[in-house]
């Protein structure tokens, strides 16, 4: 096996035992993008001199901490200090933060060497990363297909084996749809518990940082470096003592898991039922007990989302206006001009489509038929899941449904586009946390199954999630790239 195929577990029980050096990781990881990434393309960035002078001076010692050495990614809405942070948009393609997000802080503290920074769709919205103003990213299973989205380049990035592990997020599904199509996991933890300070705002109230990788223990490792209160995000919240590796064993004897009615109706490819089926199976082999659950409000969800989301975004995007940072035009001769030609010149469709919704859902006269009823729904999803989990301690779904599409096969359609969203959604609206973990394929394309969990209960997600892993191997296969 190449350097560039290993888990975080792997590479660093290696780098402990003094059989690599953390050098010899970068330089695999950066030869591999070098081969790859021409066909994957999910890298915006690559900072390969940083990464490289970085390497160099790491050794793991007594003293090294959980990431001392190890490569990692991030997409491309999370502020660098002195990295190109653009949101995949004209507006911010020259915009260089001088400060670190908080969770690249962290991950920064613990040794984790930052590879690159990586597409997305622009602003984060979008299911397929064909929104980004630079490119579009390929999914590495069928490279005529798409990643899934919004954080396509992390998911892609992952399943390429160009990097261990990396950072997205996750909205109304930007994490566990990508990492769906992607044969990879994929987990957004439950609001509140990664700081998103220095993130670029879609849907703040929706908004969560979370982790693509190769395994759920690399994803529970990761957990413990980036979780917790952050000074700075107030609506983080205090996990310092919460261990998630310690949860991760296979006794799920006794586990009650909810499979919910509705999220396997309409429009839903049988094959890929029929694998969440296996899954759950197999679930009830291992001793858990699977009954049928009701979310009937969920049919609303994606609606609901559309409004809120869009209307958070107006107000989140209204900084970027020519004044403070990102592309301004000079050319006008009044500050109104400047205003609306700068936007005009720095936003794409996708993102002027949703600031013109959200600003128009929010205006007086509109705010209470739209906005108002868009929060009430909120509040009834809320309340179902409420109502499940006195009952089931997971609930498990498909995250898609149906496989990867193609590039381009959606892109008069927008419609069908925000279908893809049908599943993950509710999680979002009610701050829960999920994970996509690949539980089979179809034709030679991964298909994810989603585990949602009680509020803080991410450890018992990640759990469930590493009881399947541990007795399947859909998480080991590999893409074929032709370039192995
Ligand atoms: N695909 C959804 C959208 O377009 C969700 C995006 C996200 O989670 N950032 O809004």
């Amino acid at each position: 096996m190449q350097l560039y195929e290993l888990t975080l577990k792997q590479l660093k029980s290696k780098l402990i035992n003094q059989e690599i050096s953390s050098s010899e990781i970068v330089d695999s990881i950066l030869d591999r993008i070098k081969v790859v990434d021409e066909k994957v393309k999910a890298f915006i960035t690559v900072t390969e001199d940083m990464a490289k002078n970085l390497a160099k001076d790491l050794k793991q010692n007594s003293e090294s901490k959980v990431l001392t050495g190890i490569p990692y990614g991030l997409k491309d809405d999370m502020c660098t200090n002195g990295v190109r942070t653009t949101c995949a948009s004209k507006m911010l393609e020259n915009f260089t933060p001088n400060y670190d997000a908080t969770v690249v802080s962290r991950l920064k503290d613990q040794g984790g060497v930052l590879i690159g920074k990586l597409n997305m769709d622009e602003f984060s919205m979008g299911s397929s990363t064909e929104q980004s103003a630079f490119f579009a990213t390929r999914n590495p299973w069928d490279l005529s297909r798409v990643p899934g989205g919004s954080s396509g380049g992390s998911a892609a990035a992952v399943a390429a084996d160009e990097l261990p592990f990396a950072l997205g997020s996750d909205t109304g599904g930007s994490i566990r749809q990508p990492a769906s199509f992607c044969g990879i996991v994929g987990f957004k933890p439950t609001y509140g518990s990664i700081s998103r300070w220095g993130v670029m705002p879609f849907a703040s109230s929706l908004d969560q940082v979370g982790i693509f990788s190769k395994d759920v223990q690399d994803c529970a490792t990761v957990m413990n470096v980036i979780a917790g209160k952050d000074q700075l995000d107030s609506t983080s919240v205090d996990l310092d003592s919460t261990d998630y590796i310690s949860y991760l064993d296979t006794n799920i004897k006794g586990m009650k898991i909810g499979f919910p009615k509705e999220y396997f109706q309409k429009g839903m490819n049988e094959e890929v039922k029929a694998l969440i089926m296996k899954a759950l199976n197999k679930y009830e082999e291992m001793g858990a007990i699977v009954q049928e659950v009701s979310l009937p409000h969920s049919e609303y969800a994606l609606q609901a989302y559309h409004v809120i989301a869009s209307a958070e975004a107006s107000t989140n995007l209204a900084r970027l206006d020519g004044v403070e940072y990102g592309l301004r035009d000079f050319q006008a001769d009044n500050v109104v001009d400047m205003f609306s030609n700068s936007r005009a010149k720095g936003f794409g469709d996708e993102v002027k489509l949703r600031t013109m919704f959200g600003t128009f859902v929010l205006s007086s006269g509109y705010y209470e038929r739209y906005y108002l009823k868009a929060m009430q729904v909120r509040r009834l999803v809320n309340e179902d899941f409420n109502k499940v989990f006195q009952d089931v301690d997971v609930i498990i779904s498909p995250t898609t449904m149906n496989t990867a599409f193609k590039i381009g096969q959606k892109a008069d359609d927008v419609l069908s586009l925000y279908m893809n969203d049908v599943l993950t959604v509710p999680v979002n609206m009610a701050g829960l946390p999920g994970i996509s973990i690949p539980c089979g394929f179809i034709d030679g394309l991964p298909v994810g199954m989603q585990i949602i969990g009680k509020p803080f209960a991410d450890g018992s997600v990640l759990k469930t999630a590493f009881a399947f892993e541990q007795n399947t191997d859909y998480h080991k296969q590999k893409p074929v790239l032709g370039v192995n």
